[in-house]
C-alpha cells in the first residue's frame, strides 16, 4: 500500500504557524518592537498606515544582522536568542521561538534593511509569501527596519476576518503601549498615517507612564517598591479616589514582559480594601523582577500569561507592600465615605445573573403630594428594587425603601406645598397621578383646571413651588429620564419591543457594519429585534416600544458617530454609552413647544429619577430660585 503522510512544505507550515503567532496588525506590532528590543536598541520608531492593514514598519538603532542572519532570520526555529532547552530557564529576551519572522513573511509583504554597527555595507532582502524576491547590498545606517505591507494578502479569509481600523488600531496602541511602558529607557516614537501619536524620549517609569497615559495621571500615582528575595516589585498604583469604572489602565510587567494574571489581580484589589467604591477599579502600573527560573512563560503562544513557581508568596508580598505605599501616602483619609449618595453614579449593576430583580413602580405616588411620600415608598419597599447597590454583585439588591434618603433632598423642594398655606396664588398644586414610567408624551387630554407649568423659549418649564419657583431645563430633563429608562431596560427590567409590519432595511459602510455587528447584544437589549444581516446592510423587525420608526435610522446614526473612538469594553460602559447616545438622539430639543400636559410628565419624570439634578450629560437639569431671592431683586 502507497504511503499517504508526506511532510508539509515550509511555506505552507509556516503559514499554519503564522495562524497562531500573527492575529492581526497588533500582533506584527508587537513581534517586531520585541525583536528591537531584543536587538538592545535605544531608539525605535514604529510607523503605521491604516491601523497597520496597509503597512507596520519598526525601525531601530540596535545590533542589526550579518549577511547570512539577515537571510537565515526568516526561517522557522531560526533564533539567536536561546540554543539549547536549558535556556528557557535564564530567558533574559523577549523573544525565543523563532517564529515570529518566518510566520509574518509567510503571509505578507516584507523588506527588510538591516547593519551591523562594524559593517560597512548591510543587506536588503524582500521577501512575499515566503518567496525570496530579492537579496541586495546596501549603504545603510545602522539597526534594523522590517516593513510590513499587506497583511494576510494570501488568506483573504484572515484579512476580512479584521476588524474595522478603529478596532485594530486600539489593538496596535495597546501592544505599542505595553512594549514603551516596560521599556522606559528606551526613545520611542509611533506615526499613524503620517501623524505623531507618541514621541517618547528616555526616562524613569514615572514620567513614562504620564507621558502614555495624560499628564493630569502624575498627581494620582502612588509609588510602589518592594525588595526581597523572591520579587522586586517597583511601579505605581493610583489612588482611591481616582479609580475608575473601566479596567483600562491595569499594567504588570514580569521581567520587562506585559502579562494578564487575574491572580496577582486579586492582589492588588485586596490591597484596596475598603478603599474603593463599589466596582470601581484602580489604575496601576507594576513592575515585577523574579529570578528567570522560577517562572514559566512558555505556557501561550502569544505570551501574555505566565506561571510563577511560588504564586502565593508572591501575592502576599504584592498585596502587602500595595497597602503599606496606599497607608505611607496618606491617601486613606482622603476619601469620603459619607459623601450624599445622590451624587453618585446611579446606576451599579454588575454581573447581572440569576434572577432578574424586579422593578416595582408604585403608580399611586405623587411626588408633589408631602405627607404620604415614605408610606408609598415603604409600600414599594415590599419589592426588590433596582437602586440598592449590591457590591459585590452576588444578585442580591436591597430594596427600593433603601432610596427614601437619598431622594429627600429634591422632595424638601416641595415639603409643605400643599399644606393650604394661602400665600400661593396659583392654587392647589397637584399632578397627575400616573406610572412615572408611561411614555411622556401620549395624547390623552387631560383638561387642567389649573395651570402649574409654563414653557418660556421653547426652552424652560417654570413652575411654583414652595419656596419660589423651580426651572426646569427640558431637553436636559428628558435626556436624564430616557437615559435612566434606557439603562433600567438593559440592565435590569426585560426591555419590550414593537413589532414592524415591514421590516426596516439600514444601508452601512463595513466598518459601520462591523460596529453594528459588535453593538447588537448590547442593541437587542433595549428592545431591538435584528434579523440576519446582510454585508452590507442590517434588518430591523423590532425596535424598542419608547422610539419610533422613523426615529430608528437616526438612532443609530447618534449612535455610529457618539462611538467612533471604539466601544467600551466592560457591558457597564457599553450600555452607560448606548442609553446616553439614545438619550441624546431621541430627547425633546430646545425649540419644541411642549403641551401643558407633555409639561407636567416631564416635571413628573424628572423628579420621579434617581439622579434628577444632572443632565447624562453631567449638566445641571434644572434650577430654583427662592421668593427671597426675588424679593430681593425687587429690593434694588
Ligand atoms: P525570536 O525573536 O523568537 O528569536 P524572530 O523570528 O522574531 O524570533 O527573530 C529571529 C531572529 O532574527 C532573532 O533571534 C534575531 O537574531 C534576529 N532579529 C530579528 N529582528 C531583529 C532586529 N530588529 N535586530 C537584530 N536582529 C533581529
Ligand atoms: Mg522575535
Amino acid at each position: 500500500m502507497s504511503s499517504i503522510i508526506q511532510l508539509l512544505p515550509d511555506h505552507v507550515a509556516n503559514q499554519i504557524a503564522a495562524g497562531e503567532v500573527v492575529q492581526r496588525p497588533a500582533s506584527v506590532v508587537k513581534e517586531l518592537l520585541e525583536n528591537a528590543v531584543d536587538a538592545k536598541a535605544t531608539d525605535i520608531k514604529l510607523i503605521i498606515k491604516d491601523a497597520g492593514k496597509s503597512l507596520v514598519q519598526v525601525i531601530d538603532n540596535g545590533a542589526g544582522m550579518s549577511v547570512t542572519d539577515a537571510r537565515l532570520c526568516f526561517a522557522r526555529h531560526a533564533t539567536s536568542k536561546i540554543r539549547q532547552a536549558e535556556d528557557l530557564f535564564s530567558l533574559h529576551t523577549k523573544g525565543f521561538r523563532g517564529e515570529a519572522l518566518a510566520s509574518i513573511a509567510a503571509i505578507a509583504h516584507m523588506e527588510m534593511k538591516t547593519k551591523q554597527d562594524q559593517e560597512e555595507l548591510g543587506t536588503h532582502i524582500v521577501i512575499e509569501g515566503s518567496k525570496f524576491i530579492s537579496q541586495e547590498v546596501a549603504v545603510l545606517p545602522k539597526g534594523t527596519s522590517f516593513a510590513v505591507k499587506n497583511l494576510f494578502f494570501n488568506i483573504p479569509a484572515r484579512r476580512n476576518f479584521l476588524k474595522s481600523d478603529t478596532v485594530e488600531f486600539r489593538h496596535v496602541m495597546d501592544e505599542f503601549q505595553r512594549v514603551a511602558l516596560a521599556h522606559p529607557n528606551i526613545h520611542f516614537t509611533f506615526y499613524h498615517n503620517g501623524s505623531e501619536m507618541y514621541n517618547l524620549p528616555a526616562a524613569g517609569y514615572r514620567q513614562r507612564i504620564v507621558g502614555i497615559m495624560s499628564g493630569k495621571t502624575n498627581e494620582k500615582l502612588v509609588p510602589v517598591n518592594e525588595e526581597t528575595e523572591i520579587i522586586n516589585v517597583q511601579g505605581f498604583v493610583c489612588k482611591p479616589e481616582f479609580a475608575k469604572k473601566n479596567r483600562g489602565e491595569q499594567f504588570f510587567f514580569v521581567n520587562d514582559r506585559f502579562i494578564k494574571s487575574g491572580y496577582l489581580h486579586h492582589a492588588v484589589m485586596a490591597a484596596y480594601d475598603g478603599l474603593l467604591k463599589d466596582g470601581s477599579q484602580p489604575s496601576y502600573f507594576l513592575f515585577l523582577q523574579v529570578p528567570p527560573n522560577t517562572i514559566d512563560i512558555n505556557i501561550h503562544p502569544t505570551k501574555t500569561e505566565i506561571k510563577f513557581d511560588d504564586e502565593q508568596a508572591l501575592y502576599a508580598i504584592l498585596r502587602a507592600s500595595i497597602k503599606h505605599s496606599l497607608g505611607q501616602f496618606n491617601v486613606a483619609p482622603v476619601l469620603d465615605f459619607d459623601r450624599d449618595a445622590n451624587l453618585d453614579t446611579p446606576y451599579h449593576y454588575k454581573d447581572l445573573e440569576g434572577e432578574t430583580p424586579t422593578i416595582q413602580v408604585d403608580g399611586t405616588f405623587n411626588p408633589f403630594t408631602d405627607d404620604k411620600t415614605n408610606q408609598h415608598y415603604s409600600k414599594s419597599g415590599s419589592g426588590s428594587g433596582y437602586a440598592g447597590s449590591s457590591g459585590s454583585g452576588s444578585g442580591s439588591y436591597s430594596g427600593y425603601s433603601k432610596r427614601v434618603e437619598p431622594t429627600a433632598s429634591w422632595e424638601s423642594l416641595y415639603v409643605g406645598l400643599e399644606t393650604e398655606t394661602e400665600s400661593i396664588e396659583s392654587a392647589p398644586f397637584t399632578f397627575e397621578n400616573e406610572e412615572v414610567t408611561s411614555s411622556l408624551f401620549n395624547d390623552e387630554d387631560v383638561e387642567q383646571a389649573i395651570q402649574k407649568t409654563y414653557q418660556i423659549h421653547k426652552k424652560y418649564i417654570v413652575s411654583p413651588i414652595k419656596s419660589g419657583m423651580v426651572i426646569v431645563d427640558q431637553q436636559r430633563a428628558h435626556q436624564r429620564i430616557l437615559y435612566e429608562q434606557f439603562l433600567l431596560n438593559m440592565t435590569v427590567n426585560q426591555a419590550s419591543s414593537q413589532q414592524l409590519l415591514f421590516p426596516l432595511n439600514l444601508f452601512y459602510s463595513s466598518d459601520e457594519m462591523t460596529l453594528i455587528e459588535e453593538l447588537k447584544p448590547s442593541l437587542e437589549t433595549t428592545g431591538f429585534v435584528f434579523d440576519e444581516a446582510q454585508t452590507d446592510h442590517i434588518v430591523i423587525s423590532g425596535i424598542p416600544v419608547n422610539i419610533t420608526e422613523s426615529e430608528v435610522s437616526m438612532v443609530i446614526e447618534q449612535l455610529l458617530s457618539d462611538l467612533q473612538d471604539g466601544i467600551p469594553a466592560s457591558s457597564y460602559s457599553q450600555n452607560d454609552t448606548i442609553a446616553k447616545s439614545m438619550a441624546k438622539s431621541l430627547a425633546v430639543k430646545t425649540g419644541s413647544y411642549l403641551t401643558e400636559k407633555e409639561q407636567d410628565n416631564l416635571v413628573n419624570g424628572l423628579f420621579a429619577c434617581k439622579d434628577p439634578n444632572i443632565s447624562p450629560f453631567q449638566k445641571p437639569t434644572f434650577i430654583t430660585m427662592r421668593v427671597e431671592d426675588i424679593d430681593k431683586k425687587f429690593a434694588l
